[in-house]
């Protein structure tokens, strides 16, 4: 007999093997984190995972089966108030037999009247709704710390940048300095980097005052027509020097440039708002646009909305790039593009600020033809317009007497 007997591990009572499909499929259910619910075609849940009832914290399955579920997953919009149907997409999307993907919001988890940040997704199989959530918090907890430390890195660094700006600036001016012609095209160089740097710094910062809701909007009832004519009017020099036919005015010959009688259109906005929002546009247009291409700006409106055009007929996007354009960070990468400055936040500031407006921006463009966006914003009708000054002017008054 050996003297080293080794330990033997005690025995594990050996699980029964699950093999049949049904009590496969509800061990996977039962085992994995996401809460998912199935309902039949009237929304009547006829299933629910434990990860689904802890996370709704809805006592237990068998007092949800049954019931509509509505009643359990109560969708919030940005307020914080639950979401009426006509404005959910998880209805819309269960009574309609349409898909969602990954759409990021908030439950209302009543009996704690917590706000439990998700991601739900609808998948429908016949007249089945596979309705499926994960808890997100750690993901926002991440993200937030992201921004956090991007926005302080790039607040940080847009100081000496500026500086080395100012200095390369001096150095340029033959008034404060004397340089000969090759140093000269170096710091030209530099310069141009520099000022590429500043702008990236600065579109961080924005973006990330954006993501954590630090900007708001500033809205007043304000006339645009007259108001983007006047922004489209600075981007002249820029236009001329980069030999672009610019115009005010509709693409398709009516023109509205030296109209004798401007069109008044009024709506709530941030005037910084829209002003960068056409900064950004018209940038493009010319970025992307060659020498003898044309660029128009267009206003047109109908009683419900204003409709802001950019249209240039520059270099175009592809079908696989323009999906993507919105996106931060994102370029389309071509030959083309690539000897052209960006940091491809640009679109992705517009269309933030454009929607904290209430508005629509989209794109419509064919590659080697040119581009089109349009920003769409809510109307205001001429008596409202008025209406709404009036009460500030008398609000002003009363103030000012009151001081
Ligand atoms: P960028 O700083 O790169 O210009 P944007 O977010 O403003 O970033 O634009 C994203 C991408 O969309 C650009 O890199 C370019 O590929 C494309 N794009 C934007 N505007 C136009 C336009 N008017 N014509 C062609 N391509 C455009």
């Amino acid at each position: 007999m050996s003297w080293f007997k080794h330990k033997q591990p005690a025995p594990v009572a050996a699980a029964p093997v699950v093999n049949s499909g049904a009590a496969l499929a509800e061990l996977v259910l039962n085992s994995i984190k996401e809460g998912v619910i199935i309902t039949d075609a009237a929304g009547v849940i006829s299933s629910i995972n434990p990860a689904a009832v802890a996370m709704l914290e809805c006592g237990n399955a068998a007092d949800v089966v049954g019931l509509d579920y509505r009643l359990h997953l109560k969708i919030e919009n940005k307020g914080g108030q639950v979401m009426p149907d006509a404005e959910n997409p998880v209805y819309i999307a269960v009574a309609s037999n349409q898909a969602l993907n990954d759409f990021k919001t908030s439950l209302a988890v009543e009996r704690t009247g917590k706000h439990l940040p998700v991601a739900i997704s609808v998948i429908i199989a016949g007249n089945n709704k596979i309705i499926t959530f994960r808890d997100i918090t750690k993901d926002l907890e991440e993200d937030s710390a992201q921004a956090e430390f991007i926005s302080t890195a790039s607040h940080e660094m847009r100081t000496p940048v500026a500086s080395i700006e100012g200095y390369l600036s001096l150095a340029l001016n033959a008034q404060t300095a004397t340089i000969d012609e090759r140093a000269r095209q170096y710091l030209e160089s530099a310069h141009a980097a520099s000022k590429h740097l500043g702008k990236l710094f600065q579109d961080l910062l924005d973006t990330t005052k954006l993501d954590d809701g630090r900007i708001k909007p500033e809205m007043m009832p304000t006339e645009v027509y007259g108001l983007v004519k006047q922004m489209a009017d600075q981007f002249m020099p820029q236009f001329l020097q980069a030999q672009i036919k610019f115009d005010f005015g509709s693409s398709t010959g009516v023109d509205m440039g030296e109209a004798k009688v401007q069109p008044a259109m009024y709506a709530v906005i941030d005037t910084n708002f829209l002003q960068e929002i056409m900064n950004n546009l018209l940038d493009n247009a010319r970025k992307y646009s060659m020498p003898d291409d044309n660029v128009w700006v267009n206003v047109v409106g109908d009683e419900r909305q204003i409709v802001i055009s950019v249209k240039d007929t520059g270099m175009g996007i592809s079908q696989d790039d323009i999906q993507h354009i919105f996106q931060k960070f994102y370029r389309a990468d071509n030959s083309d593009t690539r000897t052209i400055g960006g940091t491809g936040l640009g679109l992705y500031i517009t269309k933030q600020r454009v929607e904290a407006m209430g508005g629509k921006i989209w794109v419509e463009s064919t590659l080697g033809s040119g581009t089109t966006f349009y920003v769409s914003l809510p109307r205001l009708s001429t008596e409202e317009y008025n209406r709404r000054i009036t009460v500030m002017n008398n609000q002003k008054q009363f103030m000012e007497v009151k001081a």
